[in-house]
């Protein structure tokens, strides 16, 4: 899963963006309107955080040109605890959600998380196939209820293949979703990565579809092909 984090904040920026990254994301960052409102454009973010007191252009106008270009990226807005009127403007503007600065990083992670379950239709945090559990708020993955230890990559990967179980996901896509934009990209680690994945969950429930990708099956597919 990649995030963009539109701040100005130069420390809250930082704030956000390690916690997120320790949370197992790949992220973005811009500190003005005009940065954020060009990279949530063009690049293809889970979600965004958008605050709303921006220079060069408000977060207001950012969210309003995305939903205009029909980008339907959830976007969790941050507002001042004063500024009431920016959370309606925001809702009606396309918001998914919104923070209230000062806030607790928790919370931040915690409507993140819901944001993104819910834009694929997930309504708790744990993702389940066969043996295997993710649990996306622990940021951990369990196969017949015992940890397994993962790296961030790797970790990204299964996230990002669960969220999106039934679905074939091609390896630009992976490659898009798990690295952030200053990341030296290259399709073929993902190869790698789905190797190691394998081997560590000791279950292959990572499906390859030749010349198209990687897909992970509903769990009652899985459960059918050992019967
Ligand atoms: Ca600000």
């Amino acid at each position: 899963m990649r995030l963009l984090v539109v701040e100005d904040d130069r420390d809250l920026n930082r704030q956000l963006v390690s916690a997120f990254e320790q949370a197992g994301y790949a992220v973005d960052r811009a500190f003005d309107g005009e940065d954020g409102q060009f990279l949530g454009e063009t690049e293809p973010y889970d979600a965004i955080v958008l605050d709303m007191g921006l220079p060069k252009k408000d977060g207001l106008r950012v969210l309003e040109a995305w939903r205009k270009a029909g980008k339907t990226t959830p976007v969790l807005i941050l507002t001042a605890r004063d500024r009431w009127s920016d959370k309606v403007e925001g809702f009606d503007a396309g918001a998914d959600d919104y923070v209230t600065k000062p806030f607790h990083l928790e919370e931040v992670l915690a409507r993140l998380r819901a944001l993104l379950r819910r834009a694929v239709g997930h309504a708790t945090s744990e993702f389940c196939c066969g043996p295997v559990t993710l649990d996306a708020r622990a940021g951990r993955v369990l196969v017949d209820g015992n940890p397994v230890k993962l790296t961030s990559h790797e970790y990204r990967l299964l996230a990002y293949l669960m969220h999106h179980m039934g679905r074939v996901v091609s390896r630009t896509e992976l490659v898009e979703h798990l690295y952030d934009q200053d990341f030296d990209r290259d399709s073929n680690t993902i190869e790698v990565f789905v190797g190691r994945l394998r081997k560590k969950l000791g279950i292959d429930i990572i499906e390859t579809v030749r010349g198209l990708g990687y897909v992970i099956s509903s769990p009652a597919k899985v459960q059918g092909q050992g019967k």
